[in-house]
């Protein structure tokens, strides 16, 4: 792309944000304007579950208005209503049309709402944006029991900043433990224990039949297919997000689960590409087309595209890695679940630090540190080697990750020595 091209990047998230900024790292001159639909500076979402829902001063802007400013980032708080591709332009909701060389794709997603009876009852919530947690906070003050329906990661860390603040909590997940999608029955059950121990109550394998509502319109609780009734003033609703894919879609772009995009984030058009949770790729790490959500593959991706479109492309391989804070523990997951056939556990979970390795035929995939920094990046460095770890490796006494990562790291070093020596 020449360097004085036009950028235009449709959502102001964490991908957005990134793949502007680092724009300007690469040396790109033209314009680059960064347009979103949510007020104010561009913000990170991570804290809006955690210490931002009982900490109002929790700073979450990415940047202050001088970042911009300073790196001739065009900020536009508008929403791009739609994409003329022959002509290359985005027509904003406000009847402005802006020209484009190079269209990012950066629209995250939003919330799922199920079609339960009783959804829009008062004191129905769900979280997704700064917005969303302030009402969420408000709310929480107010509340004496909450529901929370779904115990994913965004439902259980509602749920430890709500025991935290006092409040009477119930988790209802269809499933039978928490977070069962992302992480092993060993972490699980360590985070289930973490909850319990602070007084709230988990409903697994339960189905929610409808909430409930007073003749003022406000809900009253939570009715399960069992005929229970959780009683509640507010419910959380978290029952995971859908990629935000109608620019693309109606623009004839190829939408699967999310836009979809080659090794190097293009769609089918080679003057638009997307990036982050509303972006399918092929993922290396698992041969498959995959959507994920998370701050590493938002800013990866982001990365990934600048250096391509100033020049320096490279597919994207990144090991996929996400986190979660609870209580005082963090949750660290290196790679990407895909059913595994074997675990052990490194550490001893009574301790509150240990990690969890699974593995697929013989080899290692996902590795879940809990309060483990030092393994976590250990597995970030082991899972993106060339070598793989296999299980048999494992299982010598006193196995370590970090020294296994440390060791692998110097043969490796020592092979493209050995290399460049006989090339001479
Ligand atoms: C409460 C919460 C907690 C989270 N915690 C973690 C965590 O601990 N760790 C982690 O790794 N991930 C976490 N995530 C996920 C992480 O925040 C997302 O994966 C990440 O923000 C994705 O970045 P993105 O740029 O793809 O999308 P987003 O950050 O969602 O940004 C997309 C932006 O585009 C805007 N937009 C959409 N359509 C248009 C349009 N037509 N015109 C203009 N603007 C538009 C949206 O309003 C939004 O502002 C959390 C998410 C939430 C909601």
């Amino acid at each position: 792309m020449n360097p004085d091209a036009t950028v235009v990047i449709a959502g102001a998230g964490q991908g957005g944000f990134q793949v502007a900024a680092s724009l300007r790292e690469h040396g790109h001159t033209g314009p680059v304007v960064l347009i979103g639909d949510e007020p104010g500076l561009p913000y990170q979402r991570p804290p809006l579950s955690k210490n931002f829902l009982l900490h109002p001063h929790t700073q979450i802007e990415l940047r202050p208005r001088s970042f911009y400013e300073r790196r001739r980032i065009e900020l536009r708080h508008a929403r791009v209503a739609s994409v003329d591709r022959s002509t290359r332009h985005v027509r904003l909701t406000d009847g402005q049309t802006l020209a484009y060389d190079h269209l990012v794709l950066a629209t995250g997603a939003r919330n799922r709402t199920p079609p339960i009876e009783g959804i829009a009852l008062d004191g129905v919530v769900q979280i997704r944006t700064r917005a969303d947690a302030e009402r969420l906070r408000a709310r929480l003050s107010a509340a004496s029991c909450l529901a929370i329906i779904g115990a994913g990661f965004i439902g259980m860390e509602v749920a430890a900043a709500a025991a935290k603040a006092g409040i009477t909590t119930t988790v209802i997940e269809a499933l039978h433990r928490p977070m069962a999608r992302s992480v092993s029955v060993a972490t699980s059950t360590h985070i289930a224990d973490l909850h319990r121990a602070q007084g709230t109550t988990l409903c697994l394998g339960r189905t929610v039949v409808r909430l409930e509502g007073d003749p003022t319109g406000a809900v009253t609780g939570v009715r399960l297919h069992d005929g229970s009734v959780v009683p509640a003033n507010l419910v959380v609703v978290g029952v995971g997000v859908a990629p935000a894919v109608e620019l693309a879609s109606d623009a004839g772009l190829d939408v699967g689960d999310g836009i979809r995009v080659d090794a190097h984030l293009g769609t089918g058009d080679p003057h638009i590409s997307a990036i982050g949770d509303c972006a399918e790729f092929p993922n290396p790490h698992t041969g498959t087309r995959t959507r994920l959500e998370s701050i590493q593959n938002a800013v990866d991706q982001a990365r990934c595209l600048a250096a391509r479109l100033t020049g320096t492309p490279t597919p994207y391989t990144a090991v996929p890695w996400f986190w979660t804070e609870q209580f005082s523990t963090k949750l660290q997951i290196a790679g990407l679940e895909q059913g595994h056939d074997d675990s052990t556990i490194l550490g001893d979970p009574a301790t509150g630090s240990f990690s969890v390795l699974l593995f697929k035929n013989e080899l290692l995939t996902v590795v879940e540190s809990v309060n483990a920094p030092a393994d976590h990046a250990a597995a970030r460095r082991v899972l993106a080697a060339d070598r793989p770890l296999r299980r048999a490796e494992t299982a010598v006494d006193g196995f370590s990750l970090v020294q296994w990562a440390r060791r692998n790291q110097d043969r490796t070093a020592a092979a493209h020595d050995a290399v460049d020596v006989s090339s001479r």
